[in-house]
């Protein structure tokens, strides 16, 4: 369930958490700013967070309001780019909240731009 291509190259399951069944929310704009990102960096993303329900997001020690949980938001890197990199990239394509962190990216589709740094 959820194998269904839903865009040139992210399948849904990809956006499903690991304890919320098959449930998922996405929000249409973070998926096609996502495929953007992929175009634009020529290279695969591989989401380590994507739709979050209330439980799953306590089990990560998610923030209570996170866009994660609105389907709005995933954690992403992609081999051989930095955060740095993936997210200057981000931000070229429209993502407005981006949070880099040493090893992933968090980007999501809030209203207006904020850019922060993860905790380590
Ligand atoms: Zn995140």
């Amino acid at each position: 369930m959820n194998n269904i291509q839903i865009s040139k190259n992210f399948k849904l399951k990809e956006f499903q958490c690991d304890y919320g069944g098959y449930v998922v929310k996405l929000d249409s704009t973070l998926l096609e700013k996502l495929q953007l990102l992929r175009d634009k960096l020529n290279n695969p993303i591989n989401i380590t967070s994507g739709y979050r329900t209330p439980e799953c997001n306590k089990n990560v020690g998610g923030s209570s309001n996170s866009y994660h949980m609105k389907g709005k938001a995933v954690d992403i890197y992609s081999p051989g780019y930095s955060p740095t990199q993936i997210a200057k990239a981000a931000d070229e394509v429209g993502f407005t909240g981006i949070g880099t962190y040493s090893n992933f990216v968090h980007v999501d589709v809030r209203p207006n731009k904020y850019y922060f740094k993860g905790g380590y």
